[in-house]
């Protein structure tokens, strides 16, 4: 366990261009980028395409699912193209979702049957998911500057969350933008499978991200992941 200091307060920095929902036009939520966010040409582009090809899918940013109420927070890397990119909620759809949201089940942090559609009813408890790139990047690999551009959002995702006391990264990119938003010192928090770094009243932990990938090449066994969440479900009672 590391514990480390911050160098700011976990305050949000305000989205700079659109930040109307796509869900409700007639509500500004500055923890939520509009369906036409601009400010990563690269990612816009890529959504305009896919949005040709797909016009069926969701191709927009990906809202956080769960309450902003509760004590753990996920942050994962960014929307995979026929997962999360498609039906619009995170890690539903592909490979990744399948294991985060059994090990959410088994730990009592959802409940229902998860069926990779997002009208499946699943219900998180106490528990919320979000990425730290909200648009599908090409060969799910973000750029720097669209990491820290996205950041605004993940900023004031955090400031929103009255009750947060637990955050799990899936993978180093997941990791590094957390800290950064929350205002930690980097060199004090590395990121490592399995270790939790205290930062005054809040815990973060680290996993290798749960995508096929990393599961296929043996990175992560499903044992690796579920003993991270034993952990924060020891940790939060
Ligand atoms: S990745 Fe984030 S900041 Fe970039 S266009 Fe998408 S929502 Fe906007």
């Amino acid at each position: 366990m590391t514990t480390i200091s911050t160098t700011k307060p976990p305050s949000p920095s305000r989205p700079v261009a659109d930040i109307r929902p796509d869900t409700d036009p007639g509500i500004v939520d500055p923890a939520e980028p509009g369906r036409d966010c601009p400010l990563c040409p690269r990612l816009v582009d890529f959504r305009n395409t896919i949005r040709s090809r797909e016009p069926g899918w969701h191709n927009a940013p990906v809202r956080s699912f769960g309450d902003r109420d509760a004590a753990l927070l996920i942050v994962g890397l960014a929307p995979g193209l026929q997962g999360a990119n498609r039906t619009g909620r995170p890690f539903t759809g592909d490979y990744a979702g399948d294991l985060l949201y059994a090990t959410l089940i088994a730990f009592g942090f959802a409940r229902g049957t998860y069926q990779a559609r997002p009208d499946d009813g699943l219900t998180l408890i106490d528990c919320r998911i979000s990425n730290a790139v909200r648009c599908v990047p090409p060969q799910n690999k973000p750029l720097p500057v669209e990491i820290r551009t996205c950041r605004q959002f993940l900023e004031t995702t955090l400031a929103d969350m009255p009750r947060l006391r637990a955050i799990v990264a899936l993978g180093r990119v997941a990791h590094d933008s957390t800290v950064k938003a929350l205002g930690l010192r980097a060199a004090a928090a590395p990121f490592a499978h399995g270790a939790m770094h205290q930062a005054g009243a809040l815990r973060l932990y680290d996993s290798y991200h749960c995508s096929r990938y990393n599961t296929n090449t043996g990175v992560l066994t499903p044992a690796m992941f579920q003993s991270v969440f034993a952990k924060v479900r020891a940790d939060l009672g």
